[in-house]
């Protein structure tokens, strides 16, 4: 596996190996690699000739600066999982100088609303901050696929608006969310948790579960159930519960029959914002 830590460098790579006709697969990460991050890796290097993967802390996605610091980071460790556990060709870890200019501004995009429910509601500029840092992304390493996880549902569905708005010839995969063996949703954040908050985590993932067995409930009563059993437990502060179109990500009220949708949750587990979702 080669690492670039230059976007010049990593460009003089792809002008001097060609791309040819070489289908390339790109996974966008912040590192700390788990077993969802590897899933998505694999999923690239099984379809595509050549998989780069990119670990960058973006800060210009984060809302609150303590979550930016706290994050958590251990690139030796993801070199040796990359190397050791996946057929990754590239990885490129840039600075932040690399990639944007001292006090560079963050582009502001219509997503078609999809950037106002949920996460943005909660995350203000949240998917400017991801969109601005992929379209610097594809535009370095022009990948025929891009990989991106199920779990951040939201971020998936405005990927795959982003590309279309850039109008460039990049296929979206979405890989379904890898949990722990307990139903955990895997995420870098879990590392943040004590044991008692990791145990109170579970509940996020309980909680999907209930709505998706007991949906023949309406969804009004669902929600306040979840609702109101999350508001006796002091360990969990719930941002939301909602269920939504796949597609659109806007709200239902009833879940449909014949189109697929979705319940998402977003949580604070102690001082860790967690969010999961579940395809029904
Ligand atoms: P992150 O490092 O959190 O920015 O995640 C990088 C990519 O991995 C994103 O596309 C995430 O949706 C995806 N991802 C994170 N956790 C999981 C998971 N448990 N299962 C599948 N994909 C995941």
């Amino acid at each position: 596996m080669l690492i670039f830590k230059h976007k010049n460098k990593l460009q003089d790579y792809f002008k001097i190996e060609g791309r040819h006709n070489t289908k390339i697969g790109f996974v966008p990460t912040m590192g700390s690699l788990h077993e969802g991050h590897l899933q998505l890796i694999r999923e690239s290097t099984k379809i595509c000739e050549l998989t780069v993967c990119s670990i960058f802390v973006n800060p210009t996605q984060f809302n609150k600066k303590n979550d930016f610091t706290s994050y958590p980071r251990d690139i030796e460790k993801d070199i040796k999982v990359l190397r050791n556990s996946t057929k990754c060709d590239v990885l490129y870890i840039p600075e932040t100088v690399d990639l944007y200019e001292k006090g560079e501004k963050i582009n502001q995009y219509n997503f078609n609303g999809l950037e106002k429910l949920m996460e943005g509601i909660y995350r203000p500029n949240h998917f400017n901050g991801v969109a601005t840092v992929l379209e610097k992304f594809f535009d370095i390493i022009r990948p025929d696929v891009a990989f991106f996880g199920q779990k951040d549902l939201q971020q998936l569905q405005i990927v795959k608006r982003l590309v279309s708005i850039l109008d460039m010839q990049i296929k979206v995969v979405g890989v379904p969310t890898k949990r722990d063996r307990d139903g955990i949703a895997m995420s870098s954040r879990n590392s943040l948790l004590n044991n008692k908050q990791r145990e109170e985590a579970l509940k996020l993932y309980a909680s999907l579960q209930y709505c998706k067995l007991n949906r023949k409930d309406t969804v009004e009563d669902l929600k306040s159930h979840i609702i109101s059993t999350f508001e006796k437990n002091p360990m969990i502060n719930l941002d939301y519960i909602e269920f939504v179109d796949l597609e659109t990500l806007s709200p239902i009220e009833e879940i449909p029959i014949t189109k697929k949708s979705a319940i998402c949750i977003a949580a604070y587990v102690g001082d860790v914002r967690l969010i999961d979702n579940i395809i029904l």
